[in-house]
C-alpha cells in the first residue's frame, strides 16, 4: 500500500490536514507499506516556502514520517505539460475565455423554447460549462484564455469504475458518459497562470508516485469522478480511493485555512502534545 499527503503550501497545517496526513500515514503503516509527502504548490501566486517549512515542521512534530523525497508540483512541469500536449494532439483541448460572469450568464439563460431560466448546476470543477468556446481551435488561444477539455468527443464507451473504501461511500462507482456530461461539464486543464489544474496534475502525481490508496477529505468525493476519467483519457492507473470525515469546527463548519485558532502551531504553542492533537481529531 502507498498513501500520501498533498497539503497546498497557502496556509499554515489545521486539524483538518493533521487528521488527514495521520490517517493516511495510519493506513500505510497498518499494511506496512509507504507514506509519501507531495507539496501541492503549482499555484506560484499562493504557494510559500515558508509555509512549506512550517508544514513539513508540524508534520515531524506530529510523528509523521514521509519515505523518500517530498515531491513539489513547481518541479514536475514537464510532467504536466506532456499530457496537456497529448489531449491537445488528439483535438480534445479548446482555448476558454469565459470569465465567471460569463459563465454565469450562459448558464443562467432561458433555455432555447421553454422561456425558463436553467437551474444553476454545479459539478467538482464549479459550475457546469454551458460550452460556449468549445469548438474553438487551440490556434486561436489568446494570452489570458484557460484551456478546457472537450468532454464531449472521447466519452468513454464503457462505464469506468472506481473501489471507495471510505466510510461515507464504500464500494465500487460507476463512472457513465451521462454523469459526466450532465455532472461535471468540460474541466479547465490549465490556466494562464497556472500550468495544470489540480485535477490534472492530482491524476499525474498519484499515478507517477504510484500511489494505491488516496486518502482524502470527503468534499472531494465527487472530483474523483472526474479524477477516474481522466486516468482512462491519460491510460494511467486507477488507484483505490478513501475519503474520510472532515473535521467541522462547533457550528458545524468545514475548517478553513484563515482559521488560525486550529492551525497546529497554535495549539503547540499552547502547550498541547502531539497525542492531543491526535485526540481531537478524534483518532
Ligand atoms: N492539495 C489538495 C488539497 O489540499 C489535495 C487534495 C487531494 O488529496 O487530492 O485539497
Amino acid at each position: 500500500m502507498i498513501t500520501r499527503f498533498a497539503p497546498s503550501p497557502t496556509g499554515p497545517l489545521h486539524l483538518g490536514h493533521a487528521f488527514s496526513a495521520l490517517k493516511a500515514q495510519d493506513m500505510a503503516a497498518e499494511a506496512q507499506g509507504q507514506f509519501l509527502l507531495r507539496m501541492d504548490d503549482i499555484d506560484a501566486s499562493r504557494a510559500r516556502p515558508e509555509w512549506d517549512a512550517q508544514i513539513q515542521d508540524d508534520l515531524r512534530w506530529l510523528g509523521v514520517t514521509w519515505h523518500g523525497r517530498i515531491w513539489r508540483q513547481s518541479a514536475k512541469l514537464a510532467l504536466y505539460q506532456s499530457a496537456l500536449h497529448r489531449l491537445s494532439v488528439r483535438g480534445l483541448l479548446y482555448p476558454c475565455s469565459c470569465s465567471r460572469r460569463d459563465i454565469e450568464a450562459a448558464a443562467s439563460a432561458p433555455q432555447e423554447g421553454d422561456g425558463i431560466a436553467a437551474k444553476p448546476r454545479f459539478g467538482p470543477d464549479g459550475r457546469i460549462y454551458p460550452g460556449t468556446c468549445r469548438g474553438r481551435p487551440m490556434a486561436s488561444q489568446l494570452p489570458g484564455d484557460a484551456i478546457r477539455l472537450d468532454l464531449s468527443k472521447a466519452l468513454p464507451p464503457e462505464p469506468l469504475a472506481f473501489t471507495e473504501t471510505g466510510p461515507a461511500h464504500a464500494g465500487r462507482h460507476i463512472v457513465t458518459a451521462k454523469h459526466l456530461l450532465e455532472q461535471i461539464g468540460d474541466p479547465v486543464l490549465a490556466r494562464p497562470n497556472l500550468p495544470a489544474s489540480y485535477h490534472l496534475s492530482v491524476v499525474i502525481d498519484d499515478a507517477t508516485q504510484r500511489v494505491s490508496d488516496v486518502v482524502r477529505g470527503e468534499d472531494l468525493f465527487e472530483a474523483t469522478f472526474l479524477h477516474r476519467y481522466l486516468q482512462y483519457l491519460l491510460s494511467l492507473p486507477t488507484p483505490r480511493y478513501h475519503h474520510h470525515r472532515l473535521i467541522r469546527d462547533e457550528d458545524g463548519k468545514r475548517l478553513a485555512k484563515r482559521d488560525d485558532a486550529r492551525a497546529i502551531a497554535t495549539y503547540r504553542a499552547d502547550g498541547a502534545s502531539p497525542a492531543d492533537v491526535r485526540e481531537m481529531a478524534g483518532l
